[in-house]
């Protein structure tokens, strides 16, 4: 499981600047709470081989500063609750501030690592001038400039130092996180999946506070519930119950195997499931997606269903291989084909293809439609193997890696997808040179 970091700080000191510099930009998602707050960003950074989830709590106010104080208070409040690792971000252009100061106090408090960076340290002067900022009583800070990067490096080391390690789980059931839109249905779905308390086995706790497995046997599957509950009860008003159910989900998404994502068939497959569903896609999670209240949908013919579906590959293009089932969690329609469903995935995401197979099968279809030549020069494929990775990923060997483009390993992907059950999975297709 990857450990979750938090950006805080006063708008304008520059969390977005370093927050950017750190993930790749498309791989951001966005979580846009119209009006009352700046969008606020979540992404995947790595650094010295840890990863780690980055959120940029960011959230300013359009407003006085009584209302900017509220915030920033929630801000680091959430960043409290649900991060592993704080950066507590300040300004040396701008001094020590009544803003920090507020801040600080909070931050004094906690007993997760809080690291104190100071930005916008672009000179050797600024440097100098950054010792002001001890008198926030967080002791040791990172001078640091986030536009040109220097002093960057230090935090990180430093940051990745204090996560906690991934954890090997030392019995082997599938973990399902069951995740969502607020009222899309989760907790009825896990109410109606677990039934009465006997059907629970034991709780496990997580690695953290928050997370917690919960050991199921039902229907004759065993499982591990990852928990999301507990949003409600934290959440008072309606943009922060949508943010810490973002929150709840990024956690909850790391923590497993498969996610099955709940969604309301009224509201539709909107931006914010596509951020879910392109979060656990980032963390090559399995995939099931579950169209619930399917009982209010009226009028239903033939075509409604195969048409909702084309819709929602439409929104998930290219990685379009998932199972999307129509369930009720009102009627019990289609419950159990959902765990079983999620099973399948949970195996299709442990699958391991015989190198001899995957050859016999891949290396004619290569030879049949084979990469195509660049500047004259032609691409050989010899080999295929897939690798002993807790999930697909494949490499190809090759003559001239670096010809091989995306469109023909999306070609490769089709191919291996076609050929053996990757369903709900994403894969990996690496070249590498031979
Ligand atoms: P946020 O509101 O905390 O997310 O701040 P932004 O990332 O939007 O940055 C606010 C302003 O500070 C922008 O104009 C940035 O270009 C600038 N800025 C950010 N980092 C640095 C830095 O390291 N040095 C300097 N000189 N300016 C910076
Ligand atoms: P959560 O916020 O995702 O956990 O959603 P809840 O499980 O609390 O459900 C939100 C509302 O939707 C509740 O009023 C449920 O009774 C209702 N609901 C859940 N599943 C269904 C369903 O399959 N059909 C109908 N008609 N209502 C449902």
């Amino acid at each position: 499981m990857g450990a979750i970091v938090a950006i805080v700080g006063r708008p304008n000191v520059g969390k977005s600047t370093f927050f950017n510099r750190l993930i790749q930009r498309r791989e951001a998602i966005v979580d846009a709470v119209s009006g009352v707050t700046r969008d606020r960003h979540y992404g995947k950074s790595d650094w010295n081989g840890k990863s780690f989830s980055l959120i940029d709590t960011g959230g300013y106010v359009l407003g006085s500063d009584d209302v900017f104080e509220l915030e920033i208070d929630k801000q680091v409040e959430l960043a409290i609750d649900e991060a592993d690792a704080i950066i507590f971000m300040v300004d040396v252009e701008a001094g020590v501030t009544g803003m920090d100061e507020d801040v600080a106090k909070l931050l004094r408090r906690v007993d997760k690592p809080v690291f104190l960076a100071v930005n916008k340290v672009d000179n050797a002067q600024r440097a100098a001038d950054s010792v002001e900022f001890y008198a926030l009583g967080l002791g040791e800070y990172y001078n640091l400039s986030s536009i040109n990067g220097s002093g960057t490096g230090e935090l990180l080391d430093a940051l990745v130092e204090v996560l906690p390690e991934e954890i090997e789980q030392e019995e082997e059931l599938p973990r399902f996180a069951v995740v969502g839109r607020p009222n899309a249905g989760k907790s009825s779905f896990i109410n109606a999946l677990i039934g009465e308390d006997r059907y629970i086995v034991t709780d496990i706790a997580g690695t953290t506070r928050d997370s917690i497995d919960t050991k199921y046997n039902r229907f004759g599957f065993e499982f591990n519930l990852v928990d999301t509950a507990g949003i409600r009860r934290k959440a008072k008003v309606k943009e922060d119950l949508e943010f810490y159910s973002v929150m709840r989900s990024v956690r909850a998404i790391e923590h497993c195997d498969v996610v099955l994502l709940v969604l309301d068939a009224q509201r539709g497959f909107d931006g914010q499931v596509a951020n879910i569903f392109w979060l656990a896609h980032r963390n090559n999670k399995g995939v099931v997606i579950l169209v619930n209240k399917w009982d209010l949908v009226e009028n239903k013919e033939t075509n409604t269903m195969k048409r909702y579906t084309q819709k929602i590959k439409t929104a998930i293009e290219p990685f379009v291989d998932v199972p999307i089932l129509f369930i009720s969690v009102l009627t019990k329609q289609r419950i159990f084909k959902a765990i079983e469903t999620a099973v399948e995935v949970y195996e299709n995401r442990n699958k391991k293809i015989v190198t001899r197979k995957l050859n016999d099968v891949m290396l004619p279809l290569i030879e049949n439609y084979p990469p195509p030549a660049y500047k004259g020069k032609f691409v050989k494929i010899k080999f295929c193997t897939q690798l002993p990775t807790p999930y697909p990923q494949f490499a190809f060997f090759c003559n001239l890696p670096q010809y091989v483009r995306e469109p023909y390993k999306r070609y490769l992907e089709n191919k291996i997808r076609e050929n053996f059950d990757f369903k709900g999975v994403p894969i990996s297709i690496f070249i590498r040179k031979k």
